[in-house]
């Protein structure tokens, strides 16, 4: 079965950054969709900030499975109407995948309804991802542990609901600890958040990186999802409920209205 991912990548630093562009002259989310394309059930398309909609018009987020999200100095500029639109296709069953500073994206924050803050340092330290969920398919082919040379630090405490499961957790040099790999699910979607990633590091050419983006493609891919608006809340009326049933008891409520919102 065909996985279609879309990469939204804020595309900011690459275009405003030397350093930056040196590292990824094709942009952050070309690098990561060429990562998810070594899958070959897995079709990877591109999105960017600056398209209309953002790159993400209804008609992508309808042949998007799962969406990647890395964003940092632009989360402002993303528009209300579509991170309402994306809530909503995650509701349907979306897969959603959060990259390193989308933790304080719109979309990340409107589905975890919390701060999502954290701790950080820009210092080019070793990061080592320990699996401390070797079951899990986001897990799957890759050692005990694994390194990178130069990560951002992000440190605990991270401010998000408790989650579903905790698939990594990163010990940096400077001696901080990171829950840096998060499932959850919301509605129908399932949701990863991935830590490393920062832009002036050539992390998403990285093997292990690129195994653990793939693997959590096809984890959040939900063949279950629908078409249905995921809002809809209908008023059954008396004579189609399941059982026949008499009407009785004091209402407020008129025959037919669609209810209060
Ligand atoms: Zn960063």
């Amino acid at each position: 079965m065909t996985i279609r991912a879309t990469v939204w990548g804020e595309n900011v630093h690459e275009t405003t950054s030397q350093i930056v562009s040196d590292i990824y002259p094709e942009g952050m989310h070309t690098q990561i969709a060429k990562q998810l394309a070594v899958d070959k059930n897995i079709v990877a398309r591109t999105a960017t900030l600056q398209q209309p909609e953002h790159g993400l018009t209804k008609e992508v987020l309808a042949e998007t499975d799962v969406l990647l999200w890395w964003g940092h100095a632009a989360h402002g500029e993303v528009a209300d109407e579509i991170v309402e639109r994306v809530t909503n296709r995650i509701w349907q069953g979306m897969g959603l995948i959060v990259l390193h500073s989308g933790h304080f994206s719109k979309i990340f924050k409107r589905l975890m309804g919390t701060p999502c803050a954290l701790k950080w340092r820009e210092a080019g330290e070793r990061e080592r991802i320990f699996v401390v969920n070797p079951g899990h398919a986001i897990a799957a082919g890759l050692p005990e542990y694994f390194e990178l040379e130069n990560e951002e630090m992000y440190g605990e405490p991270f401010s998000v609901p408790e989650p579903m499961e905790t698939v990594f957790i990163s010990w940096f040099q400077g001696g901080e600890v990171f829950r840096s790999g998060l499932t959850y699910k919301r509605g129908r979607g399932n949701i990863f958040y991935f830590q490393p990633g920062h832009e002036t590091y050539p992390t998403y050419y990285d093997d292990n990186i690129g195994l653990v983006l793939r693997n959590a493609v096809r984890w959040a891919h939900n063949p279950q999802a629908v078409s249905s608006d995921p809002s809809d809340a209908p008023n059954v009326p008396v004579e189609e409920a399941l059982e026949a049933i008499e009407e009785r008891g004091p209402k407020l409520h008129k025959k037919g209205e669609k209810g209060l919102r």
